[in-house]
């Protein structure tokens, strides 16, 4: 044995300053005692009892008493001074709908909700069209007199739509739609056109008049300002300088638009209201009904659609998710998606040399995040894509999708249900929190997305509705904090892989969830949620998608 060691034995210290050597329990092994429980206003709790623990315990090792009043002093003193100002917080407007709708009853339908948009993003991409075509609708409407002055359409972005619209093609989609086409219905290819020829002119019919606009009229204006939400942009329509039409607008996320004055539009009550995930669970639970049935009524009741209606769109939904798989790993292995980042395919490479794998659990891991990663290649390369929650997301609902349908066959109408049950999990994160990587980082795209797969997993295999809360919990619980920093600024790098991640782990999730005693989950769904929105509130705004920090600053290309 060495002297050290003959020094500690059984977790014994000898204090070599003292004289007589002196045997005590080993105090660092259990600090509490050291901590001063007097916690001094305006001090940040973690940071003083650290302190005043590591305080403590030196003065012991050195053999000295500490009173508590010498330890608060001592802690205050290392203290580092109070800094000028906290993490930026995101500069919302409290009269956004966004931000007051978290009081009353989610009234989400499944059709503003899971939306078909060009990629790479739903904020970037699908919110912009939607805004200009919604404007030039507005447009039209003006009296004819009015029109006949017309001499310019321009669109102005600002904070994330400016700092990076160019990495997801936010000034094509924005003339996109100030020529009149829709996302959900727009050909990729005409989207692809405008970035091989940027120069082209269009003409917008505005009654008698047609005016030219080309690419030139989507202005990147200032990144940072005093900004309703960072998602913000202006359209007007122009006579010389008179403004003939103006509209501020806001792409507050997964496509979901809103502008100054917005009022969100009358619907119907629905049959089971609920604002947490207690209240769903508990409708479920009361009324012998599984999640994704309360899901039903509500749609039936909200949009007032039928049941064969709202199973029609969760079709057409699904399809589209297994389509985008399909395509994404049909693409050739040499692929490379648009951008600077000059980013090799890998989908179909990665499915191939899985299904080479020898042990089973290899092969299913690789095929999942091969999935996820075509589907979210499509994005990347602005192909259609299924917003759920938003276009960055995209690959990991569809990886989920494909694999329970086309991989383990599961029933057409388990995986319909757990597409009821995901929306459960979508709606409640965008009615506390948000699913904007602009107000919350990655956490509120892939996280939610995450959690909204896990869901539709556990409700697929028949799990009871704790089980689908928990397995939900689970995979958000685990993204909490994710920054949003996407390489050049272009949802690429760490967006494909990170819909391989998520996806995986909302398996692991499901997994975790079906085989734990669910009773004894101890985190519920509404805290997990309530945690994401405090999070997204205190995320350094770098981290909110302007790819200010993080990889896209430390990743370099050549
Ligand atoms: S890092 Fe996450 S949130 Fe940001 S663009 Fe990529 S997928 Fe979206």
């Amino acid at each position: 044995m060495s002297k050290k060691e003959n020094e500690k034995v059984n977790d014994k210290v000898v204090l070599k300053e003292n004289p007589v050597q002196e045997v005590r329990e080993d105090l660092l092994a259990d600090v509490s005692g050291l901590i001063s429980r007097e916690i001094p206003a305006g001090v940040d709790r973690r940071n003083f009892l650290m302190r005043s623990a590591v305080g403590g315990a030196a003065a012991v090792m050195m053999g000295r008493s500490v009173s508590t009043q010498q330890a608060i002093a001592k802690a205050l003193a290392t203290l580092p001074p109070e800094p000028q100002a906290a993490s930026p917080k995101p500069p919302l407007s409290a009269d956004l709908n966004v931000v007051k709708k978290g009081a009353g009853p989610v009234l989400t339908t499944a059709d503003e909700f899971y939306k078909v948009g060009p990629g790479p993003s739903s904020s970037h991409t699908i919110g912009p069209m939607r805004i200009t075509y919604d404007f030039y609708q507005r447009a039209t409407k003006l009296p004819a007199d009015k029109l006949a002055k017309a001499t310019k359409l321009q669109v102005n972005l600002f904070g994330s739509l400016s700092a990076t619209g160019k990495g997801h093609g936010t000034e094509r989609a924005s003339l996109a739609g100030l020529v009149g086409k829709e996302p959900a219905t727009v050909d990729p290819l005409f989207l692809d056109s405008l970035r091989d020829k940027p120069d082209q002119v269009f003409p917008v019919k505005l009654g008698a008049k047609s005016i030219d606009v080309s690419l030139k009229d989507v202005i990147y204006d200032a990144t940072k300002g005093d900004f309703k939400h960072p998602n913000t942009m202006t359209v007007k329509l122009l006579a010389g300088s008179e403004v003939l039409l103006e509209q501020e607008y806001y792409s507050v996320g997964g496509g979901f638009i809103e502008w100054k004055g917005y009022t969100p539009p009358k619907k119907n009550p629905p049959k089971y209201p609920f604002r947490l995930m207690k209240e769903l669970r508990a409708h479920a639970d009361t009324n012998k009904l599984s999640i994704a049935k309360v899901m039903l009524a509500n749609e039936m009741s909200i949009a007032g659609r039928s049941e064969e209606e709202v199973y029609a769109f969760i079709d057409k939904i699904i399809n589209a998710m297994v389509a985008t798989v399909k395509s994404g790993l049909s693409m050739p292995e040499d692929d490379v998606l648009p951008g600077p980042i000059k980013l090799h395919s890998k989908a179909a490479t990665v499915y191939k040399r899985a299904m080479d794998d020898r042990y089973a659990a290899d092969k299913g891991i690789a095929a999942l995040s091969a999935f996820a990663i075509a589907a979210s290649e499509e994005n990347g390369r602005g192909h259609l894509v299924i917003t759920a929650p938003t276009g960055g997301s995209a690959g990991v609902m569809p990886a989920l999708v494909y694999a329970l349908l086309e991989v383990r066959k599961v029933d057409r109408q388990k995986v319909r249900d757990g597409m009821l049950a995901a929306l459960g999990i979508g709606y409640l994160c965008k009615h506390h929190a948000t699913l904007s990587a602009a107000e919350g980082g990655c956490q509120a795209e892939i996280g939610v997305a995450s959690s909204m797969a896990a869901a539709l997993t556990a409700t697929a295999y028949d799990a009871e509705s704790l089980v689908v809360e928990n397995a939900a919990e689970s995979a958000l619980e685990h993204h909490l904090g994710m920054t949003c920093d996407p390489v050049a600024g272009y949802v690429q790098v760490p967006c494909i892989e990170r819909c391989a991640f998520g996806a995986v782990k909302a398996w692991t999730a499901y997994a975790i969830a079906s085989n734990e005693i669910a009773s004894r989950h101890r985190v519920n769904f509404d805290a997990t949620v309530m945690a994401l929105a405090e999070t997204a509130k205190d995320m350094n705004s770098k981290y909110k998608e302007t790819s200010e920090a993080g990889l896209a600053q430390s990743v370099t290309l050549c």
